[in-house]
């Protein structure tokens, strides 16, 4: 199928970057379970190898199956290109690698998911970066929190998991200013519910793991360029404007155009990192895509019953959800996430730590697991699990406090949910 911008999400969320296998007909993408490809000759693969031709050498770089994992994600979030790779995290890496060297910065949202703010604040140190955390409501601190080494700014579109939602086109104006990429983590909105590069946004980065796999089966992640940010403005990413040592003296920009960052991705990024994505995961993922939309509109509709009850029951002291009118977001859901604020919530429980472990035990249709985005309702408490790592003032700023539990909305029936948490509710006040 030719990918017009004529056709709507739920036909691109099926469609987009397949076609029936020219060896088959198979009308379902294969599987492509191979390591290596057979050159035509020995001129081919000397074109293949040296960037001059486009096509397969060995599937740490590219795979059939994976790529059209790749054309259908770049299509929904309107993007030009993207890279799958392993997991989420490998994502991050690899949108923030081809930016980055010893001494420079990334300036990123204290509200993130906790695994982030730890590879953030501690891993990427290793590498001799460095990140500096800003409140994104605060511009002027964004603002002043730029140097001249800050190579990227990175935030969350719906901000896991504390119920925020991100201005994208604010703080897309201070990353213009400073003449660097805004990266926005988009996993927990999909292109669904928020497509950032309408916002401004340069790079997109998602973990596959979550709600556009859909069923909690296999971990990946994926890098999607917007093709518009001028790598050649000045010489803060000689990766991307000046002569690559491996391959000749090549210069991506100035050979690939707007696909300079995603071929960067693949021959120098996959290629040495390796953080690969494999053809069975890609293969589940593809499944996920879809039906995206149709989970999507269940999962918002749920979540906010299901937020709704539970700010209006005695136990709770409240609950962060921006679809709920008392949040903060709630106007600005209108303009970023226009169709719904997604279905991660947490919810504030009376009686403290000890409620929280109480209730997260005697659930019976949520399952207590450090996982978000799959079709069952899941529950975990953030402060002794995924935001244990952080300190007391990380886990607040997150929104991940010890009095506090963080839900998934699955697409469950919505009154079996609230049945689940009305029993264990009480049985975590007695
Ligand atoms: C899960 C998650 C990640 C990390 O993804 P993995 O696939 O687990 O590596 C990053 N950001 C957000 C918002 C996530 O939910």
């Amino acid at each position: 199928m030719t990918d017009g911008p004529t056709y709507g999400f739920d036909t691109l969320q099926i469609h987009a970057g397949a076609r029936p296998d020219p060896a088959t007909g198979a009308r379902q993408t294969p599987i492509y379970q191979t390591t290596a490809y057979v050159f035509r000759d020995a001129d081919h693969a000397a074109a293949l190898f040296n960037l001059q031709e486009v096509g397969y050498i060995y599937s740490r770089l590219t795979n059939p199956t994976v790529a059209v994992l790749q054309e259908r994600i770049a299509t929904l979030e309107g993007g030009v290109g993207a890279v799958c790779c392993s997991s989420g995290h490998a994502a991050q890496i690899m949108a923030l690698f081809p930016l980055m060297g010893p001494g420079k910065n990334i300036i990123a949202s204290t509200r993130l998911y906790g695994g982030t703010v730890t590879q953030f604040s501690q891993t990427i140190k290793r590498f001799g970066w460095e990140c500096k955390f800003v409140d994104f409501d605060d511009l002027d601190a964004v603002r002043a929190a730029v140097d001249e080494n800050t190579r990227a700014i990175f935030g969350e579109a719906i901000a896991n998991p504390g119920g925020y939602i991100m201005d994208v086109r604010a703080v897309a104006d201070v990353a213009d200013e400073a003449g660097v990429p805004l990266i926005i983590d988009n996993t927990s909105a999909t292109p669904y519910l928020c497509r950032p590069i309408e916002h401004g946004a340069t790079l997109v980065v998602h973990s596959t793991t979550k709600y556009l796999t859909g069923n909690g089966t296999v971990t990946g992640g994926c890098v999607v360029d917007s093709g518009t940010f001028d790598w050649s403005a000045n010489d803060k990413f000689p990766s991307l404007s000046q002569p690559e040592p491996a391959y000749h003296g090549l210069k991506f920009h100035e050979t690939f155009g707007n696909l300079a960052f995603t071929f960067h991705g693949i021959a120098i990024g996959l290629r040495d990192l390796g953080m690969t994505m494999n053809p069975q995961a890609a293969h589940y993922t593809l499944m996920g895509t879809e039906t995206l939309s149709l989970r999507m509109e269940r999962h918002v509709e749920n979540a906010r019953k299901v937020a709704k009850w539970l700010e209006d029951d005695d136990r709770i002291d409240h609950v962060t959800y921006a679809g709920l009118e008392s949040s903060p977001y709630f106007e600005r859901v209108k303009t970023v996430c226009p169709k719904g604020a997604g279905a991660l919530f947490t919810v504030a429980v009376k009686g403290g730590y000890d409620a929280c472990i109480k209730l997260v035990n005697a659930l019976e249709i949520f399952s207590h697991v450090a996982n978000l985005g799959d079709t069952r309702s899941l529950i975990i408490h953030s402060a002794s699990t995924t935001h244990r790592q952080l300190s007391a003032e990380q886990q607040e700023a997150a929104g991940a406090g010890p009095s506090v539990v963080r839900i998934s909305i699955g697409t469950e029936d919505a009154d079996d949910l609230i049945a689940d948490l009305d029993q264990a509710l009480s049985k975590a006040a007695s």
